[in-house]
Formats: structure tokens, sequence, C-alpha cells
């Protein structure tokens, strides 16, 4: 197992994506700080950690919530020492066209996706530095590249997450930090479950391996970033997407 003693955090990991990264890390022999909005969600990928023989934390934190962040880094300082992977994949939607968008929705889904992984990273960063080793991967998506209509909101945050990536690539390349993105295509989650039938039609016709992803696809490829395999790689963006865009 290649990840055997290094310590993870990954957000927004009781469900989707960031349950299957998580449980992807452990197997690979990591132990994780698991979070999600409500400490019982994050309870039971934590459980599921346990039952593969690793160590694992559960954590209750909304990443838009600047105390939450503080809470989870005093308890990654407590309960591993050090941070050797960080994955930034706590996201939402709220979706609707421009000129019907509330200011709200714009505000929450800026703060969750770009602002959230901004101050995890800061928090991050500061462990990694003093280590002078790293691996950030944060979760974008495929409509951070492409855009989509009504989701004016949702694909600024994923373009902003790019851009941050690049950023602070550039910056910690020479602290041996390495900062990736992965742009998810179309994936099975709650998050596109409530897509109705038609708008899942539609999206198939885009997509040329004619399937949606699996969750598994996105760990495979965060998996990839984080261990020795991508060590010479940072500030990429992983394409994770059955060819959509190209
Ligand atoms: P999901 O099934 O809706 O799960 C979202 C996760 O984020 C949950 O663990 C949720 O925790 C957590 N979360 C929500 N709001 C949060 C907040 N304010 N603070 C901290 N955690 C929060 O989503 P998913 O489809 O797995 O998506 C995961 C990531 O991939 C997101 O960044 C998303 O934008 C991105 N992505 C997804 C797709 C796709 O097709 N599914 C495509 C491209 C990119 P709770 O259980 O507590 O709510």
């Amino acid at each position: 197992m290649s990840l055997t003693g290094k310590k993870a955090l990954v957000t927004g990991a009781s469900r989707g994506i960031g349950r299957a990264v998580a449980l992807k890390l452990a197997r690979e022999g990591a132990d994780v700080i698991v979070t999600a909005t409500s400490l019982e969600r994050a309870k039971k990928t934590a459980d599921e950690i346990i039952l593969l023989g690793r160590r694992a934390v559960p954590c209750e934190v909304n990443v838009g919530i600047r105390q939450d962040i503080e809470n989870l880094f005093k308890t990654v300082t407590d309960e591993f020492g050090n941070l050797d992977i960080l994955v930034n994949n706590a996201g939402i939607t709220r979706d609707g066209l421009l000129m019907r968008m509330k200011d709200e929705d714009w505000d929450d889904v800026i703060s969750v996706n770009l602002t959230g992984a901004f101050a995890c990273t800061r928090e991050a960063i500061k462990l990694m530095a003093k280590a002078k080793s790293g691996r950030i991967v944060n979760i974008s998506s495929v409509v951070g590249e492409m855009g989509n209509a009504g989701q004016a909101n949702y694909c600024a945050s994923k373009a902003g997450i790019i851009g941050f990536t690049k950023a602070v690539a550039r910056e910690y390349a020479k602290r041996g930090i390495t900062v990736n993105a992965v742009a998810p295509g179309f994936i099975e989650t709650d998050m596109t479950g409530v897509l109705s039938e038609n708008i899942r039609e539609e999206l198939l016709k885009q997509i040329p391996v004619n399937r949606f992803g699996a969750v598994e696809d996105i760990a495979n490829a965060v998996y990839f970033l984080v261990s020795d395999l991508g060590s010479y790689i940072t500030g990429h963006v992983l394409d994770v997407n059955g060819g959509m865009h190209m």
C-alpha cells in the first residue's frame, strides 16, 4: 500500500465523490480525517475506514464557516500532528438562471466551493511547508472549464478553483508540495441524482464514452495525483469526464 503512514484530510466525505476518495486513500494505507456538515454522517464513513484497519477521525465542518475550519485544523494537529494529503472536495450547487439568481445563491456557492478550499488550503499549507512535503487536490468540474447555463455561480467557483490551484502550485513547488485539480464530468452522486431523465439523456449525448462517471473514477484520479506516481505533476487539471470536454 503506497500511502501507508500518510495522514489525509478529505472534506465532504460523507457521500458521493468525497466518500469514495476517503475510502480509496484508506485502502491504500492512509489514515483519514473525514468531514461532513453532520458528525453522524462523517462518522459513517469514518466507521467504514476503521473497518479497513486504518485510523479515521470524523469531524463536523461547514467549510463556509472560518471557526469550523479553525476547529478542524486543531483536530488535525491534535490527532495527526502533521498532514500529508488534503482533498478539497466539499461542494454545493444552487442552480438558476443569472437574472433570477439570488445574492445568497451566489454567495453560498462561492463561500463553500471556493473560499472553503482557500481557507482549508491556507491551514494545510502551514503544516506541509514545515514538513517540506505535501499533496493537495482540489475538486473542480468540467463546467468550470466549459460553462453551463443555469450554473453561473457554480461555474465561477469551479473555474476559480483552477486559478487558485495553479497559483498555489507555483508558490509552494519549491517546498515539495504539489497542488492539482481534478475536474470531474457528470458523476453518479446525490448532486446529479436530481437531474431529470430528459436532462440526463441530453447530457449522455455529449459524453463520448456514453455513460456517467462512477465515484471510483474520480477516487482513482485523486489517488494517482497524491501517490508517488504523481510526484512530478503540479498545477495540473486532470479531466475525468468520459471525453465530454477535450
Ligand atoms: P454530494 O454527493 O452532494 O456530496 C457533497 C459532500 O459535500 C457531502 O459530503 C456534504 O456533506 C459536503 N458538504 C456540503 N456542503 C458542505 C459545507 N458547507 N461544508 C462542508 N461540507 C459540505 O456531491 P458530489 O457529487 O460527491 O460532489 C463532490 C465534489 O465534486 C463537489 O465539489 C462537486 O462540486 C464536485 N463535482 C461533482 C460532480 C458530479 O457530477 N457529481 C461533477 C463535477 C464536480 P453532508 O453530507 O454533511 O451534506
